[in-house]
């Protein structure tokens, strides 16, 4: 049977069936004011929500299962579960991508990001403020926002001293603790935060010729230990062979050569080019002689350590072994930078060559090491290098798995302080300050404002109360057990009630010890105000004037929070000013 088949015409195959099908392609559906309807509004409601809950450390962890059987992920953390989120909304796509695209870049305050965008969407719907007034105001309210965190009077900014390790710790610590599914006691996330700042530290260059090139971080996850065994060395640890568990160690210096080539002596294994075979010859010997040639000068060299990324044939392995050597193969791709990084070898890629002089490198000395039922080699580092290793100990795979990926945000949000020397008060003191000073700044700022943005003042207020109501939701998202969020009406920050304190707690001062940073402690003289309730503007004093005062014990990273503060706002934006939305439905 003969069809003619029209342009505009799909073909469904349906492979049970012997007929094919012909359908008619639906015309794309165009949506006028996707923020009108009422299922948009719920989604974004919905998403949230979801992501509300699990901000902070006393987060509701969320597991993410797949409808084919995959492994089941429990994580708190918002690359995971943004990657996790499909809907068939495109402004959902929108923000999803947007975050991800941001902590790609800065490895922390993703959520904070969603919420906040999410928020800022709600609430301009809410007080009514037409959305280009909104759009308008959010931009100018958000230029207000990073002016002031640029200021050296800004209040919610802590310069980092780099030679004390305290804030740091304090930096690494509050991204350590964030994460709930990492399930660390007090004493344990203290331990992990100094790790994070150690490995930091020992990957830096001290007198490095320019430009300065920072070293690499190996993680050694070891499941079943208790966390406190977890600890950092320079240098590099590598799975130790069987046979090499009972060594004592070689006391160096140790000569080190790297193969990136294969030695399994596989045909398949030479590379591109043609080879040509005599008859009556046998290929295998000849590659094996080959490979042993190799080893015979490796260890004419004084060669120690014989590494290769892939494997090395069992008679070659055999040959090195019987020489002395400690052979190490299968280090794996990712392994080899670290490696050349530490040895200062450069990795050989060829078997058919002698292997040159420059190619060697070398190490200090070579140890073992046992973690639990692991034995590792440890490789010392000869000079100065910025390799080294964290062993993570954790008593189950999930947890250990959240704490390595915890760890990594930790030595990105550190490594960010190295261009911006600066923190900013965690625990939602930095968007309740910010929150006091945008209310505080925008009723001066009207007449201004609303004759640069050509919208009415009223409509200009709005959305700067939209905008305010949204920082300080984000505080309050903090926190999950029914307490409640205040703030304090002198130094504007955020404070957490559990839900037995009443209000007569609160003003005797009994309550609340310390607020959300930990840099202000609770006294009688204070007025309070719970978060997105009626309170007048006022202006947050400098936390100098503030008695006792007191090292701020949660620091935010001050990179990843103001681009996390500019990308909210922006997609925020966005998802406001989109007017139509032309899906293909086929
Ligand atoms: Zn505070």
């Amino acid at each position: 049977m003969q069809a003619s088949v029209p342009t505009a015409t799909r073909i469904k195959m349906n492979s049970s069936q012997t007929t094919s099908r012909l359908v008619k392609k639906s015309p794309s559906v165009c949506t006028d004011l996707p923020l009108s309807s009422s299922d948009v509004r719920d989604k974004l409601r919905l998403m949230k929500e979801l992501l509300g809950s699990c901000y902070g450390p006393t987060a509701r962890l969320k597991q993410v299962h797949n409808n084919i059987g995959g492994s089941v992920v429990t994580t708190s953390t918002s690359s995971v579960l943004l990657q996790a989120i499909t809907s068939s909304r495109p402004v959902i796509g929108l923000i999803k991508s947007s975050v991800l695209n941001h902590v790609s870049r800065f490895g922390d305050c993703g959520l904070f990001a969603a919420v906040l965008c999410l928020s800022l969407v709600e609430e301009a719907a809410r007080r009514g403020v037409g959305n280009s007034a909104a759009i308008r105001a959010y931009d100018r309210l958000l230029a207000l926002c990073t002016g002031y965190l640029q200021r050296e009077d800004c209040g919610c900014r802590v310069e980092l001293d780099f030679c004390s390790s305290r804030s740091l710790i304090a930096l690494a610590r509050t991204v350590v603790s964030s994460k709930p599914t990492c399930v660390l006691a007090e004493p344990e996330s203290a331990h992990i935060g100094r790790l994070a700042v150690r490995a930091f530290l020992l990957t830096v260059p001290c007198d490095a010729p320019d430009p300065v090139r920072l070293g690499r971080t190996v993680t050694v996850p070891v499941e079943g230990r208790p966390v406190l065994e977890s600890a950092v060395f320079p240098g590099l640890l590598l799975d130790a062979p069987e046979h090499l568990c009972g060594l004592a160690g070689v006391r160096g210096p140790v000569r080190a050569v790297l193969f990136s080539a294969s030695l399994a002596g596989d045909l398949g294994e030479l590379g591109d080019g043609r080879i040509e075979v005599h008859a009556g010859v046998d290929t295998d010997a000849q590659i094996l002689d080959r490979l042993l040639e190799l080893g015979r000068q490796a260890l004419e060299d004084g060669v120690k350590l014989f590494v290769c990324q892939k494997v090395i044939h069992p008679v070659l392995q055999h040959y090195l072994r019987c020489g002395g050597l400690i052979v190490i193969e299968r280090v794996g791709v990712s392994l080899m930078e670290p490696l050349i990084q530490l040895t200062g070898a450069q990795p050989v890629a060829t078997l058919h060559a002698a292997i040159p002089s420059a190619a060697y490198g070398e190490v200090h000395d070579v140890s073992i090491r046992h973690f639990g039922s692991k034995t590792m080699l440890h490789l010392h580092p000869a000079g100065e290098t910025a390799v080294c290793s964290m062993v993570l100990c954790h008593r189950n795979e999930t947890m250990l798995n959240e704490l390595k990926l915890v760890c990594q945000k930790a030595e990105h949000v550190l490594r960010l302080t190295l261009r911006e020397p600066w923190a900013l008060l965690g625990g939602g003191c930095t968007e309740t300050l910010l929150a006091a000073y945008v209310r505080h700044k925008s009723k001066n700022d009207a007449p201004e404002a609303t004759s640069a943005l050509g919208c009415s003042q009223t409509e200009y207020l709005l959305a700067a109360e939209a905008f305010c109501r949204s920082l300080e939701s984000v505080a309050a998202c903090l926190e999950h057990d029914g307490g409640a969020s205040v703030i304090d009406l002198t130094h504007a920050h955020h404070w957490t009630l559990p839900s037995d304190v009443t209000e007569q707690h609160l003003e005797g001062g009994t309550a609340a010890a310390l607020c959300g940073c930990g840099a202000l402690e609770s006294c009688q003289k204070k007025k309070w105000s719970y978060l997105n309730s009626e309170c007048a503007e006022f202006s947050p004093a400098p936390l100098s004037t503030a008695s006792p005062l007191r090292q701020p014990a949660v620091l935010d990273s001050f990179s990843a929070k103001v681009n996390a503060l500019r990308v909210a706002v922006e997609t925020a934006n966005l998802v406001l000013d989109v007017r139509y939305v032309i899906q293909d439905v086929n």
